[in-house]
């Protein structure tokens, strides 16, 4: 059956894209369909056609999902923060179970690969522990602080948000008393013009410290003393900084950032470990799944203490710190100089002296050390970004041949490509740990065990 432009089916949505919209099948033919749900019986009119897809526009929910759910958030349909939160959260879970098998099956070729089901929340809301919230005006020139609609850049105000700490309502309240009442700049995007870029938050999960941090279009905050007033008087505040960001782009924090009030930094603890957090380091957002995510990297890195252990794109040395507790000597490796720094002075913190760091692209550092040191590993943690592993340091981990790889992935596409590689040379996958580290979103955190075969 040809599929007509402008013409008008039913169908039944049974995937979700990569931008939240649904997916399902008109007689084998693909279509797209935005705000249409998994479990959705619809009546579409399809508005493109492609060779092998399509696109369609919700004309009709015929029978509903029975995992629709009334999202808690009045504004979670407008906001670009959470595209899933109005479907039912195991089915969410299921869902991503389902993303991650089908992922490594297509991009990795592991054929009936078996995917642990996904460790989820018991309470999927306020989790995250850190915010960060463009500032804008309306067309009446109101200020406007809040998250970016879906994609877009339209500033949605956000009183309240049932993922972030409640306090960040506290923080954007007092921040824009300063900014209204001193008659303080706020930045347009288009015309790159105007003061105050973003706010940013941290807070301690287990400390409950927290971080405020103003991004700004200059060097010096203007009327500094009256928004440390505003901000000093609330509870477990340690540090109120400023970012300098110049550049006319979309990436939030410049290079320079400056203590104005408090300490450079914030303490969390994940276990028995304290780290101190940079407004600028990374760091994960949900503490609670975090704990979850780095025992499940233990468990798999099966330590017994006289192993020898590398920790690739270690951030502020949080997993390197973890496995310390249980292995001879780790070494972590990380690009960021910052975040080298905070790890030495983690391992310090924690009085953790069996670990060494290594500042550089980790597709060099490990590739020259292994040439000019023949350094060697009984396993290898790798955590990069979402681009995944350079091929030059897949080959120098396959050369130095540990017994195990410990592969902690935000992206199910990179991570099969990855392990498509582990797996031509002489490594096989033998777990597959989801980890929803992000509720309601569409990201899902996998935590693998490749072991040489
Ligand atoms: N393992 C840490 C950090 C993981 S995030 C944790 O769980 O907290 C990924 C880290 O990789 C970031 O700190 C980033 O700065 C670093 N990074 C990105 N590209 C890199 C590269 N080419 N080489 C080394 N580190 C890199």
């Amino acid at each position: 059956m040809e599929i007509i432009k402008n013409e008008y089916y039913t169908m039944t949505i049974d995937d979700i894209g990569d931008g939240g919209e649904g997916i399902g099948k008109i007689n084998g033919y693909t279509m797209f369909v935005k705000d249409a749900l998994i479990g959705d019986e619809i009546k579409v009119k399809v508005i493109k056609t492609k060779k092998n897809y399509g696109f369609g526009k919700l004309e009709e929910i015929i029978t509903p999902s029975p995992y629709r759910t009334e999202a808690p958030c009045p504004i979670a349909e407008k906001c670009g923060g959470c595209q899933i939160q109005h479907f039912d959260y195991k089915r969410q879970l299921q869902f991503k179970e389902e993303k991650v098998k089908n992922v490594l099956e297509r991009i990795g070729g592991l054929k009936d690969i078996k995917v642990n089901e996904v460790m989820g929340m018991e309470d999927p809301y306020y989790y995250r522990n850190k915010a960060q919230f463009p500032v804008g005006k309306d067309k009446d020139g109101n200020i406007k602080i809040g998250y970016y609609a879906a994609r877009s850049h339209n500033i949605i105000e956000t009183e309240k948000c049932y993922i972030g700490d409640p306090i960040n309502e506290v923080i954007i309240q007092k921040v824009k008393e300063y900014i209204v009442e001193n008659n303080i700049s706020v930045y347009n995007e288009e015309k790159h013009e105007g003061l105050i870029r973003h706010i940013l938050t941290r807070v301690g999960y287990h400390t409950k410290e927290l971080m405020v941090c103003l991004v700004i279009n200059e060097r010096k905050l203007p009327k500094q003393d009256a928004l440390i007033k505003k901000l000093e008087t609330i509870p477990n505040i340690k540090s109120i900084c400023v970012n300098t960001n110049l550049e006319k782009t979309n990436v939030i924090l410049g290079k320079k950032t400056k203590t104005i009030w408090g300490q450079d930094y914030i303490t969390d603890k994940i276990g028995d470990v304290s780290y101190k957090i940079s407004p600028v380091s990374f760091y994960q957002i949900n503490p609670t799944q975090t704990e979850k995510l780095y025992n499940t990297a233990l468990e798999y890195a099966g330590l017994t203490g006289e192993e020898t252990v590398w920790d690739i794109y270690c951030g502020i040395g949080t997993i390197t710190l973890f496995l310390a507790q249980k292995a001879k000597k780790v070494y972590g490796v990380e690009i960021a100089e910052q975040a080298i720094r905070d790890a030495l002075s983690n391992a310090e913190l924690n009085e953790i002296e069996n670990v060494e760091f290594y500042v550089g692209k980790a597709e060099e550092v490990l590739p020259s050390l292994y040439e000019e040191q023949n350094i060697k590993a009984d396993v290898i943690v790798v955590d990069p970004p979402r681009k995944g592993c350079d091929e030059e340091l897949l080959d120098t981990i396959v050369k130095m041949a540990p017994k195990k790889v410990v592969y902690v992935s935000c992206d199910p596409a990179t991570l099969a490509r990855d392990l498509k590689y582990f797996g031509e040379n002489g490594y096989t996958v033998s777990q597959v740990q989801p980890v929803d580290m992000f509720p309601h979103t569409l990201h899902v955190e996998t935590c693998i065990l490749i072991e040489k075969k």
